[in-house]
């Protein structure tokens, strides 16, 4: 709490009451909290492949390598490392855009089974190259109306296909499905990967956060694809949620809300 106060005075200026002002600065508090706690993980986010790069690079220019092989090696490590850097910042970027309402949403009406499959063909090979299948549960003839930035639901779509993959040994199953219910349309990916515990489930949409951060480093992961996926499907009044189990597998929901248009053109 924070407390302030003053003096009520009458004419010959004797004190003759107090007013006391008890403000409760806990909300205040936690957002500056926040606030300096986001600061500290870009910070150290940056900072971690700006160090390897430093490193790397210092290592070259001493002359010390020889080794035609060891050099593109090292070149190799310092190019994956500014690419990171170059992901983070656009995805910070992207999240500072979302958060001040500047990223506009250009929504037109288009057919999510459609995106679906165009999102699956994308990232096929990269479940492939784990040799997992992608099983694509929906009806592909069905025409589910949404109103959408297509290419951000494409991105979701992407960013937790990708999640599926990522957090799945080899050799694992994803399915995808989607459907209508009432007015909404509601997709689904379920893994049956290493899941996530109980206790961390709840701070899973939160940025930077990240349930084993060395693995998901190696897997070249930011930590704010979850973050940037629930300010996309919230800016199209839609929800994501997740359920999962530790060592079974996880499950991510999304709703999105039919599109109106399909309704009257019904009517008409
Ligand atoms: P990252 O870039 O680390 O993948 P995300 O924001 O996409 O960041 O996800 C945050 C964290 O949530 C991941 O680091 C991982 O710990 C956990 N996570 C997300 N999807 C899954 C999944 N399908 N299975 C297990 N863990 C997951």
């Amino acid at each position: 709490y924070s407390t302030r106060y003053d003096w009520f005075k009458d004419e010959d200026g004797n004190d003759v009451g107090i007013i006391i002002l008890i403000e409760d600065i806990t909300q205040r508090q936690k957002l500056e909290n926040m606030q300096m706690d986001f600061v500290a993980n870009v910070s150290h986010e940056l900072k971690t492949p700006l160090t390897t790069i430093k490193s790397y690079t210092e290592t070259l220019l001493d002359g010390g390598v020889d080794d035609p092989e060891i050099r593109s090696e090292f070149l190799e490590i310092i190019d994956n490392e500014a690419d990171r850097m170059n992901r983070l910042v656009k995805d910070l970027l992207q999240l500072s855009r979302l958060d001040n309402n500047q990223e506009i949403l250009n929504r037109k009406e288009g057919n999510l089974i459609s995106l679906l499959k165009a999102a699956v063909k994308k990232i096929e090979l990269t479940a492939k190259n784990k040799d997992q299948h992608l099983n694509c549960l929906f009806n592909p003839e069905e025409r589910i109306p949404v109103d959408m930035d297509k290419d951000r639901i494409e991105q979701v779509i992407l960013n937790v296909i990708s999640n599926a993959i990522k957090y799945t040994p080899e050799g694992g199953r994803i399915d995808i499905d989607a459907l209508k219910r009432d007015k909404t349309a509601v997709i689904t990916v379920t893994d049956n990967g290493i899941g996530i515990p109980e206790s961390e489930k709840s701070r899973i949409f939160e940025r930077f956060f990240r349930v084993d951060k060395a693995r998901s480093r190696a897997m070249g992961g930011t930590g704010l694809g979850l973050a940037i996926s629930k300010q996309i499907v919230e800016g199209h009044q839609g929800t994501i949620q997740l359920e999962s189990r530790e060592g079974r597998g996880t499950k991510v929901m999304i709703t999105l809300p039919l599109s109106l248009k399909k309704g009257i053109r019904n009517i008409e």
